[in-house]
């Protein structure tokens, strides 16, 4: 018997234990003081009321037997890859609702996406980095190599033509940098995908604050990504689902390698390994894309929106230089006086009582920078940058 020891190559994350140590210690000694956390990643606002409705009225189908559901299909319902497949006509985006993959959210399906690749391919991920796309193969002992994001290329990093690489990861927009990729940006990464028959990972968590028209939301608003492009989205941060838990996959039937189809690939293994998501959910999904639904949802995305712009406009007049908060929950800032990461966490903790997220903590790259998210409550964001204002 052996184990996998590739386990052992993981990287203790020491950094949200690290900070909630350090948070503790700082109500302990300053009982007083009004602690704000801007370091959250998670949302604060409850479900919209269509969604609790279509919760409730699924419970009680589930509750008679004229309309109890046993095991779904393992792909997801198809009233919600309808739904999905519909949004996505309205970006122009011509999808089958068989490429369409129900899950319990876009961290599982990053993962479990690898099943359908063999080790020995070369991951190039960006850095900083959505820690789950190192870990992942790290766990299966992928060779993982790095794109340097940094101030130079706004934390876009584009493709370079000297390095071979078969799998890509790219979050757009980003977490934690809260950059996001032109349709230009996009398209070099397919083009380089298609020219060295690579496949990328696309992961559209944060479409929904994507604001411009220009910007795209979808790796297949890009022309030819169909042919070399995964898709992953979830509706955590679009409609407060972190709890509740759903999110889809969209691998397309053009999406051919070694002359195999990937949608079949992903369907036999979601069928073997997975047996769908609740009816419950799927129904509570469903009511985000109708009309309400989608002006209820983005009510809420525009409170964050907003709070993200307060912190944004603050980081403006003190002359910060920072990605994100535009079209994104988070911003990323580089620390003031060349301070690094943890120094500058402690230096916020000390003087102005708020809690961010140190960027070192996110890659190498990482270092000397800051995250802030726009997920905490209004008024809270306003006094926390009344405090930065008064710091800086
Ligand atoms: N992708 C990115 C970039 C994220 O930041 C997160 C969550 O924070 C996820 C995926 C996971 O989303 P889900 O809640 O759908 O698993």
């Amino acid at each position: 018997m052996n184990i996998n020891k590739n386990y052992l190559n993981l990287e203790d994350s020491y950094l949200f234990s690290t900070i909630a140590k350090k948070v503790s210690e700082y109500t302990k000694n300053n009982p007083d003081k009004k602690l704000i956390k801007l370091g959250i990643g998670d949302v604060t606002l409850p479900l919209a009321p269509v969604v609790v409705e279509a919760i409730k009225k699924s419970a009680d189908e589930m509750g008679v037997q004229a309309t109890f559901k046993g095991y779904g299909p393992e792909q997801g319902y198809a009233f919600l890859r309808e739904a999905i497949q519909k949004y996505y006509e309205r970006k122009n985006v011509q999808l089958v609702s068989d490429e369409i993959f129900i899950s319990d959210g876009a961290k599982s399906d990053l993962g479990n996406i690898l099943d359908i690749f063999a080790l020995d391919n070369t991951v190039l991920v960006p850095d900083p980095v959505y820690p789950v796309y190192v870990d992942t193969n790290t766990m299966a002992g992928r060779k993982i190599i790095y794109a340097d994001a940094n101030e130079k290329n706004g934390f876009l990093p584009l493709p370079d033509e000297n390095v071979k690489c078969d799998i890509i990861y790219i979050c757009s927009p980003n977490n934690p940098t809260g950059a996001v990729y032109t349709k230009d940006g996009l398209k070099k990464w397919v083009d380089y995908a298609l020219k060295n028959d690579a496949i990328i990972l696309f992961d559209a968590a944060y479409e929904c604050f994507i604001k411009s028209k220009e910007l795209p939301n979808s790796i297949y608003e890009i022309e030819g990504a169909e042919k070399c492009a995964i898709e992953f989205c979830s509706f955590s941060k679009t409609a407060g689902f972190t709890g509740t838990r759903c999110g889809y996959t969209v691998v397309p039937k053009a999406l051919v390698k070694q002359n195999c189809s990937l949608n079949k690939f992903w369907l036999r293994r979601q069928t073997t390994k997975f047996n769908g998501v609740p009816y419950i959910v799927q129904r509570a999904a469903e009511a985000i894309f109708s009309q309400e639904g989608q002006k209820q949802i983005s009510e809420n995305i525009q409170y964050y929106s907003e709070n993200a712009k307060i912190i944004a406009d603050t980081m403006d007049s003190k002359g910060i230089w920072y990605t994100g908060g535009k079209h994104s929950p988070y911003i990323w800032l580089k620390c003031p006086n060349n301070m690094k990461s943890w120094e500058f966490f402690d230096y916020l903790l000390a003087n102005i009582a708020i809690v961010g997220t140190p960027g070192s903590g996110f890659g190498k790259n990482g270092e000397g920078y800051f995250r802030l998210t726009s997920f905490g409550n209004r008024e809270n964001t306003i006094e926390a940058m009344q405090r930065f204002s008064k710091l800086f």
